[in-house]
């Protein structure tokens, strides 16, 4: 076990480079200073020994970096760039001024993902320093400027530079550390479909009088989406949960033994129930296991003081599917399809919004998961929460697909940690245990201890 005292010049060195990289607004959404911090980061890299090759991508520079030698390949991924930094006059201190403040570090990438990239880069650091200038594992580093924009070249990148990135495992780009300082770990993420339904009865809005005679475009969409799922929040549409990789009895095992976070979820949004009634094991399967369809907007019509009697020509729906393992967003399209023909909506247009994702999971016993979790335990002291999926989306299947690497979610993410909003904000001392817990995991991967 690492003392964290013998640390402290590296917790220091990676906060002053934290700050060096948030006065970098790599803003990927509009653009800005892109190259720039790419350039900053290849220079971090390079210092540490690492080759740094950059390749173009579509809105900014992917770079994969390579060091060390040993008997394990790790390969981390994260991003540089970061989500705009508006609205400026709710941010207590300059969103690109790294700034102490309570025990916090606020500024824009201080957390995501800056904060990550800098606490994983010290723990090399003090690994080789321990280790005598050299590392004594492989460590292979996708970094990336697009994530904040849904990462558009990552997925054929990750495919065509499937030789350079090859590992046995791979460290995802953000992680967190609970309340009551337990660390938060996540294996896989769910794969998302976005679509919206529309309708269109006429070509002008009518008088409601003529409702006697002409179908209603939002009484179409609402038979269409109440044709979708029941009450308990099951999707019925036929094939839905065809070809689901059913969890392993360890991934059961761990949703099972999550806390219980109802009251907090309650508390904090002031939700009316859960869907099934659910108790914590009945939440916590469906957060991690289970697919779901959640309707995001229903538009159309008059909806201002008072009534007006009017038919509307048109309206429209948009929804998102959350998937789980072995559903493909494609096919989920063409059941829709089908679905809605079966159900004689056939005028009911869908149009395929973003980009799809699929799910990816990795088995908590994998050896790599197992060696993480022991890494935890001796860096934070505590038993890890571990979450076989995240409940949201992002970019890992390419990872497993491509690569064939178990993924873990492990980091500096704190509950009140405002990413993506104003004063986004890392606890000094998670950043200090996640120095710590990097070179217990590096060196877990290198020696087995
Ligand atoms: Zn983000």
């Amino acid at each position: 076990m690492t003392e964290p005292a013998d640390l402290t010049p590296f917790i220091l060195q990676g906060t002053r480079d934290l700050a060096a990289l948030v006065a970098l607004e790599s803003v990927s959404a509009q653009g800005r200073m892109l190259p720039e911090t790419a350039a900053a980061v290849t220079r971090l890299l390079e210092a540490e020994g690492f080759t740094v090759r950059q390749y173009p991508g579509q809105v900014a520079p992917l770079l994969v970096a390579e060091a060390g030698e040993g008997p394990a390949t790790l390969l981390i991924y994260n991003h540089y760039d970061v989500q705009p930094e508006a609205p400026l006059d709710l941010w207590n201190s300059p969103p690109f001024t790294l700034t102490e403040r309570d025990g916090r570090l606020y500024g824009r990438g201080a957390s995501d993902d800056k904060g990550e990239f800098v606490s994983r880069l010290a723990a090399v650091r003090a690994l080789r320093a321990r280790h005598g200038g050299q590392l004594p594992l492989r460590v292979r580093w996708l970094i990336e400027g697009e994530e904040e924009v849904g990462s558009p070249s990552l997925a054929a990148f990750v495919e065509q530079h499937a030789e350079e990135l090859k590992a046995d495992g791979c460290w995802w780009e953000f992680g967190g550390v609970s309340e009551d300082g337990r660390p938060v770990i996540s294996l896989g993420l769910k794969g998302i479909v976005c679509l919206e339904l529309g309708c269109r009865t006429a070509d002008s809005d009518l008088h409601s009088s003529l409702g006697a005679a002409i179908d209603n475009p939002l009484y179409r969409l609402s038979k269409a989406v109440a044709s979708l799922r029941d009450d308990s929040g099951r999707v019925t549409i036929p094939g839905f949960y065809d070809g689901i990789h059913p969890p392993s009895s360890a991934d059961s095992q761990a949703a099972a033994a999550l806390p219980d976070v109802r009251g907090a979820v309650q508390q904090s949004y002031g939700v009316r129930g859960f869907l099934g009634n659910a108790d914590a094991g009945e939440y916590n399967r469906r957060m991690n296991f289970e697919p779901a369809l959640n309707i995001n907007g229903f538009h159309g019509g008059y909806g201002d003081a008072g009534s007006k009697t009017v038919l509307p020509a048109s309206g429209f729906v948009k929804l998102d599917f959350r998937l789980v393992p072995g559903q493909e967003p494609e096919r989920i399209v063409k059941l829709l399809r089908a679905h809605l023909d079966a159900q004689h909506l056939s005028d009911i247009e869908i149009t395929e919004l973003e980009s799809h994702e699929h799910a990816a999971r990795t088995d908590v016993a994998h050896p790599f998961v197992q060696a993480a979790l022991q890494a935890a335990r001796s860096s934070y002291g505590s038993e890890p929460v571990v979450h076989p999926s995240s409940g949201g989306s992002g970019p890992m299947y390419p990872f497993m697909q491509h690569l064939g690497v178990a993924c873990v979610a492990m980091g500096i993410g704190n509950v009140g940690g405002r990413v993506h909003a104003p004063n986004e904000n890392i606890r000094v001392r998670d950043f200090e245990s996640g120095v710590a817990f990097g070179v217990a995991f590096l060196e877990q991967l290198a020696t087995g201890r």
